[in-house]
Parts: C-alpha cells; sequence; structure tokens
C-alpha cells in the first residue's frame, strides 16, 4: 500500500459530464429481497436512458455470477460484495454515468460504508419498504420458500437481520405503490441532481 499513488487523469468526471449534459450520481437501493429494487431500477434507467441520460444499472444477482462469484453470503463476503460494488459505483460516477445499484444492503453499518466510499454527494439512497409477508408472499425467485425449509442460510428477513435505514434519502412504500408511481418519485428528487 505505501508505495502505491493515486494518479490523477488526463480527462476527469467534469470533461465527461459536459459532454453528456448532466450530472453523475448513484442511486442506490435497499430493501428486502423481492420488495421491488430491480424492478424499479429497471423501469428507472428505462427512463433515464430515454431521457438521454447516462445510465449503468447494478444489480446484486449479476454482480454476484460476474465479479463476485468468488463470494458468499458469510457476514464478511456481504460486506466485501457490497465494497467492490460501491467502488465499481464509484467508478461509473468518475465516467459521468447515473448508476443505479440495487442490493439487499441489509445493515446500516453497509449503507454508512457505500456513503463514504461514494461520498454523501453523489449518493442517494432509496429505502424500497416493503413487508416481509409481502415480499414472501410474491417470492418471485422461490428463495423464502427455501429459506423457510432450511436450504439457504443467511437469507436476510428470514434467518439474516435487515436493519430499516436510519437516514435513507428516499423511502418508496413498494407495497402500496405502482411500479411507475416508484419511478416517479425517485425521478422527481433526482432531477435537481442532475442538472450541471
Ligand atoms: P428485488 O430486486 O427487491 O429482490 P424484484 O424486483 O426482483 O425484487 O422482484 C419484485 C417482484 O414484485 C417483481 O416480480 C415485481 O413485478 C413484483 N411487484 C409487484 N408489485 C410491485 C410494486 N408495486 N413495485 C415493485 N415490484 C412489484
Amino acid at each position: 500500500m505505501s508505495n502505491l499513488f493515486f494518479q490523477s487523469l488526463s480527462v476527469n468526471r467534469e470533461d465527461k459530464q459536459k459532454i453528456f449534459g448532466h450530472n453523475s450520481l448513484v442511486i442506490w437501493l435497499t430493501g428486502l429481497s423481492g420488495a421491488g429494487k430491480t424492478t424499479i431500477a429497471k423501469s428507472l434507467v428505462k427512463k433515464l436512458h430515454d431521457e438521454k441520460i447516462n445510465t449503468q444499472l447494478l444489480d446484486g444477482d449479476n454482480t454476484r455470477l460476474g465479479v463476485n462469484k468468488d463470494l458468499g453470503f458469510s457476514e464478511a463476503d456481504r460486506n466485501e460484495n457490497l465494497r467492490r460494488v460501491a467502488e465499481i459505483s464509484k467508478l461509473f460516477i468518475e465516467a459521468g454515468n447515473v448508476v443505479v445499484s440495487a442490493f439487499i444492503t441489509p445493515m446500516n453499518a453497509q449503507r454508512q460504508m457505500i456513503r463514504e466510499i461514494i461520498g454523501s454527494h453523489d449518493y442517494f439512497e432509496v429505502f424500497v419498504n416493503c413487508t416481509i409477508e409481502e415480499c414472501e408472499s410474491r417470492d418471485v425467485k422461490g428463495l423464502y420458500k427455501k429459506a423457510r425449509a432450511g436450504e439457504i442460510l443467511n437469507f436476510t428477513g428470514i434467518n439474516a437481520p435487515f436493519e430499516n435505514p436510519d437516514f435513507s434519502d428516499l423511502t418508496v412504500n413498494s407495497k402500496d405503490l405502482t411500479v411507475e408511481e416508484s419511478v416517479e418519485q425517485i425521478y422527481q428528487l433526482i432531477l435537481e441532481k442532475l442538472k450541471i
């Protein structure tokens, strides 16, 4: 570590943002499995893309199939999974993108770590709030059933904790809102932040 030196680059974030015509930002969606993070993220990215905003969606399943395929679901691995994704989100910020990151992110300490890595100014946290009963009844991937049967250890909400966020920038109640309504709430609040 002591032999490493941070290098400044020839083309910086501001240069890229000027070409794209908007600021970069990370929108981090936190919530239980099945709460609707990926569904809302996909719809939000489509809306932003249609408005000619450069986007990148990062999703828990996809990153675990790729860059994080060496990681499991122990506490240490979950922290490392999120640390890496926060660093990747930050790289996309430097590239001038609006990043939508959909990860359960169960603990306040993890959300705090992510906010510190990305920087408060560039981080917009959305709590996709949905009751465990509703998530379990949706059970899109059949994971709650497996967790109840004891086939999955450390499954958030069943045999691993989820702390409701202390400091989210926005909470969307995905049980009561349509996907479009959740997206619209997020969109209206980030619009100002995207202006150069
Ligand atoms: P997560 O990424 O949080 O695990 P997903 O988006 O993969 O959740 O799954 C949520 C499921 O709930 C999807 O099948 C989605 O169609 C469904 N769903 C039903 N109503 C809503 C809603 N109002 N908001 C978001 N998702 C909803």
